[in-house]
């Protein structure tokens, strides 16, 4: 992955951002993964008065992916406006956890000052549930 690639990654976070629907948390969070064959896609956070049905950044980035049929991602650049470093939530890297290329993914994690913290999804969820921890799923699709 080369530092052009990683640098649009963040950059089309950053530009998800904008769509954000967070008129309850005015959290505002944007996402970009990066599939396998070198497609972007990204996500905001939608928010929903029945607040159980409001959907991370990294979640509608991850599905609009696997809905246009990717199944391998190797890096995902998340962003909000607050001024930490934005982590995915527990959810979240469980999500990233099942569509992670070869078991491991690149996350930066960005805030609203143009800081970003570069880290894996295992530093992020050691030990994570995996399909083969299911009795007979082995092998995911
Ligand atoms: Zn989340």
């Amino acid at each position: 992955m080369t530092a052009e690639r990683i640098e649009t990654l963040k950059a089309r976070a950053l530009q998800a951002m904008q769509g954000a629907y967070a008129p309850y948390s005015h959290f505002r969070v944007g996402a970009a993964v990066l599939a396998a064959d070198g497609a972007i896609y990204t996500g905001c956070n939608i928010e929903n008065s029945a607040y159980s049905a409001t959907c991370c950044a990294e979640r509608v980035a991850v599905f609009s992916a696997v809905a246009a049929g990717a199944r391998q991602i190797t890096a995902v650049a998340i962003v909000s406006d607050s001024q930490g470093a934005t982590y995915p939530c527990g959810v979240c890297r469980q999500v990233l956890s099942e569509f992670a290329a070869d078991g491991e993914m690149q996350v930066y994690c960005g805030s609203a000052g143009g800081q970003w913290l570069e880290t894996t999804l295992s530093r992020l969820l050691p030990h994570a549930f995996k399909a083969a921890d299911m009795p007979g799923h082995e092998e995911k699709e």
